[in-house]
């Protein structure tokens, strides 16, 4: 289903109405995810990659689900987990569904991170077209239209799901059947979690007990961009490990709620200067062994104060 274009990617679907869209981030050794959720009274997808061509397929469910043609007021809310240029470059993907073609579509992130993706992440666009020009084809900078401090919500009306079916429901044929979503079942959290970047959040579905975590948790170890932040962002890890049962990680795979107890356990061994990587790293490819190895110098050096970011 992926554009032929776009290598190693793939589409699946997690929860019903939940897709997510991964792809190898060529010379990292790495995945980089987009997650779609669909409603019947929109749609939200929580990061937009490299480039609007990475997001050929979540595009194609937009459409072919159908409630896009059939709701008046049917709207695509697109999120920015943070601006790093990884996360927010494919946004050109849903022109269609924007100014001037139509208004469907409003872009919205941390209010930190158009300051840092006009500075930032301009940058680093001008710097890939150089060196990964096929990474970041028709990639192009879109602020976000939206913008929040602590916390927001977004409802889908109906439910998740062409259906509207709720995750109480899943195992419930017959609830299933008779079931008619009430507003705050769609609720969609997303929350400011600082600590990798200052404009970092989650997305956090209550119903469905499912943490869309961008780079707020990562599979083995988070990268460590604001150290002023390590505690609180531990304990949020440690809270939302007792209340997700399933963690989508803007790198690594769908998993358990234990990616967020080793990422807490991973960043207090960082506070406290004792951490086994062999244990932490377990059993990657070399690629990526290296890539995170880089990354926890980094994390050390950010906690001295010599260095934040790269
Ligand atoms: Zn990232």
């Amino acid at each position: 289903m992926a554009e032929p274009n776009v290598p190693d990617s793939e589409i699946s679907e997690v929860f019903p109405g939940v897709h997510v869209l991964t792809r190898l981030l060529p010379g990292f050794g790495i995945e980089v995810s987009s997650t779609l959720i669909l409603g019947r009274s929109g749609a939200v997808v929580f990061d937009t990659m490299c480039s609007p061509h990475d997001l050929g397929p979540v595009v194609d469910i937009i459409r072919s689900e159908g409630s896009y043609a059939r709701e008046e007021n049917w709207k695509l809310w697109v999120v920015y987990s943070h601006g790093d240029w990884d996360h927010c470059l494919g946004t050109a993907a849903f022109a269609q569904f924007r100014k001037p073609d139509c208004d469907r579509c409003v872009v919205i992130a941390h209010e930190e991170a158009e300051k840092r993706i006009r500075e930032e992440t301009q940058k680093e666009l001008e710097e890939l077209r150089k060196t990964e020009p096929g990474l970041v084809k028709d990639a192009a900078i879109i602020l976000p239209e939206m913008t929040f401090k602590e916390e927001m919500s977004v409802y889908l009306d109906g439910g998740f799901g062409p259906e509207g079916v709720d995750v109480e429901d899943l195992d419930n044929r017959n609830a299933r059947q008779k079931r008619v979503c009430d507003s705050v079942s769609g609720e969609i959290r997303l929350i400011h979690v600082p600590g990798h970047t200052s404009d970092s959040i989650v997305c956090y579905v209550p119903s469905r007990n499912l943490l869309i975590a961008g780079d707020v948790a990562e599979d083995p170890l988070p990268s460590l961009g604001e150290p002023e932040h390590l505690g609180k962002w531990v304990d949020f890890l440690e809270t939302m490990a007792d209340r997700v049962k399933l963690v989508i990680p803007s790198h690594g795979k769908p998993q358990g709620p234990e990616l967020l107890r080793k990422n807490a356990k991973y960043l207090r061994g960082l506070r406290g200067k004792i951490v086994d990587l062999d244990l932490v790293l377990g059993q990657l490819n070399s690629e990526a062994r290296e890539f995170y190895w880089k990354t926890h110098r980094q994390n050390i050096r950010c906690l001295s104060g010599s260095s934040t970011r790269d």
